[in-house]
């Protein structure tokens, strides 16, 4: 990595508006997955760390930020935005060395960024309380109220884009945030910060204290000064986030991933859909919570299906971030080892194609070449869990409700999507998939901030993005006035 790219220090925390050092001096190293190399330290923050920043954050509520007007905060929030824009770039490089994400992923990742902040500074001033008709010499209206302190657990995946969405609408209903980046991404999380003191966010509004989950992410999730607690990553942490949230009382968004799948009927534009099929497997090396690791496919089509797709498989490449092919690496040799774990267990079921990992492609890195799996029965373990790697299943069926059965039947309900020409089956098909979105001869609608997204079952709860977020990261107070 160029380390002109590198513009702050990275082994600090930011805690009311000043970059410190952890209390315990000690730091984590950063990995480059493309090539395991160590390319910078950032803070290991712990509880002592947590507890500075919760109290900055609640002198910020008290302070500055806490009288700043609505229209304020949207303006800070645009003025961020503003300078993300003109740092896609710088931000672009530090996510592909930190992540191992292609140059052009991580391109989008940062102006997705700068649109959660445009979308939020632009809401900010739009969110409005109601007034309600009720008994004779009242006046009854309701108030939306920041929470107060929030928490943000954020995993390494989308750093850019989680911290957009999740901070971008808490910052814009007048919390102060306290941000927890994922240990193998923290690098476009300081970025960010040190964009947003640029930016004049009043200080003690955006804290960020990097470290592990079980210390810094820990002691957040159950710090009595947090109001509320917003977590993107896996279920078994989502739980224990949950749990420590429940001895505070505080309310949580858990964002959990899932197991997503495409419908295809024997009627869809099946070329039309080909793209989004893979695509939607294969972006981020498939370490997308809404990626689609199912494809569901009508019996009379399958054969054609499959083989098109393993069309695109047999030419995905994978490689360093830098030289922006389809896939970079894996974020760690950790996650090489769980999505290679998930494919031995996969051993008897037929390959229908797999991509290649390039011939230049460093030892050390972590990579995985894309893998498509055919006629994967529904209940096999990788038909089930979340792989969380470049592998995805196809599934024939052979009626509607089969496919819906299918569909409905694992633990998760994140993102679903149906490709058909009969308007009457999208409508049915939309109304019954257990998902928190349906997309419609598509998948994922290009990702917009407008857009609701979260998940049910064990894909969590709680909505992020668009108004739902603001209406999350906020207090419903009623007020009845009594005058006669
Ligand atoms: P994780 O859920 O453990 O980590 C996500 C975030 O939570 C990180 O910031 C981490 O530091 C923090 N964290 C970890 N333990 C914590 C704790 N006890 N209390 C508070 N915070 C804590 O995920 P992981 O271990 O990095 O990845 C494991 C699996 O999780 C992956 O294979 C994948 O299946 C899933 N995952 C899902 C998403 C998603 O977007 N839904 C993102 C990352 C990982």
């Amino acid at each position: 990595m160029a380390f002109d790219d590198l513009w702050f220090d990275t082994s600090k925390c930011l805690i009311g508006g000043r970059w410190v050092a952890p209390l315990s001096g000690e730091t984590l190293p950063v990995i480059n997955p493309s090539d395991g190399a160590e390319i910078a330290q950032i803070a290991r923050g712990r509880a002592e760390d947590v507890d500075a920043a919760v109290a900055a954050a609640s002198a910020a509520m008290d302070g500055d930020w806490g009288r700043a007007t609505a229209l304020e905060r949207g303006r800070a929030l645009t003025r961020l935005g503003a300078l993300v824009l003109d740092n896609v770039e710088r931000l672009a490089r530090l996510e592909a060395a930190d992540v191992g994400k292609p140059l052009t992923q991580a391109r989008a990742d940062a102006v997705a960024l700068a649109r959660y902040c445009e979308f939020y500074g632009g809401a900010a001033d739009k969110v409005m309380g109601e007034t309600i008709p009720y008994l004779d010499g009242y006046t009854v209206y309701t108030l939306r109220e920041p929470h107060g302190v929030t928490g943000h657990i954020v995993p390494w995946n989308y750093p850019m884009q989680i911290i957009g969405r999740s901070v971008g609408a808490a910052l814009a209903m007048g919390n102060a945030c306290v941000l927890k980046p994922a240990e193998e991404a923290c690098l476009t999380a300081l970025a960010f910060a040190d964009l947003a003191v640029q930016a004049g966010l009043p200080e003690g509004a955006l804290n960020v204290v990097p470290g592990l989950g079980a210390e810094a992410g820990a002691a957040l999730s159950a710090h009595p000064g947090i109001h509320h607690i917003s977590f993107t990553g896996s279920v078994g942490t989502g739980r224990a986030i949950q749990t420590a949230a429940a001895q505070n009382v505080v309310p949580v968004t858990l964002e959990l991933g899932g197991k997503s799948p495409q419908l295809v009927f024997a009627d869809a534009d099946i070329d039309a859909a080909l793209p989004f099929l893979v695509n939607a497997g294969i972006q981020n090396a498939g370490q997308t919570c809404s990626a689609s690791s199912r494809i569901l496919v009508e019996r009379s089509v399958y054969d054609r299906v499959r083989d098109a797709m393993a069309e695109r498989y047999a030419a995905l490449r994978a490689g360093p971030a830098l030289s922006d092919l389809e896939l970079g690496p894996l974020i760690s040799a950790r996650q090489k080892e769980i999505v290679t774990g998930f494919l031995d267990a996969g051993r008897d079921l037929e390959v229908a194609a797999r991509g290649t990992v390039v011939g230049d492609a460093p030892h050390a890195g972590s990579y995985v070449a894309p893998t498509l799996l055919a006629d994967v029965p529904p209940d096999h373990r990788l038909a089930q869990e979340e792989i969380f790697g470049p592998v995805q299943a196809l599934i024939p069926f052979d009626s509607e409700d089969e496919a819906l059965a299918i569909a409905n039947g694992t633990d998760y309900g994140l993102v679903a999507s149906v490709w058909s020409r009969d308007g009457a089956r999208q409508m049915r098909l939309a109304k019954k998939l257990k998902s928190g979105q349906v997309f419609l001869n598509n998948y994922g609608a290009g990702g917009g901030a407008e857009l609701p997204f979260g998940g049910r079952g064990h894909s969590g709860h709680g909505r992020e993005k668009g108004f739902e977020a603001l209406y999350g990261f906020s207090v419903l107070k009623t007020v009845a006035a009594r005058h006669g």
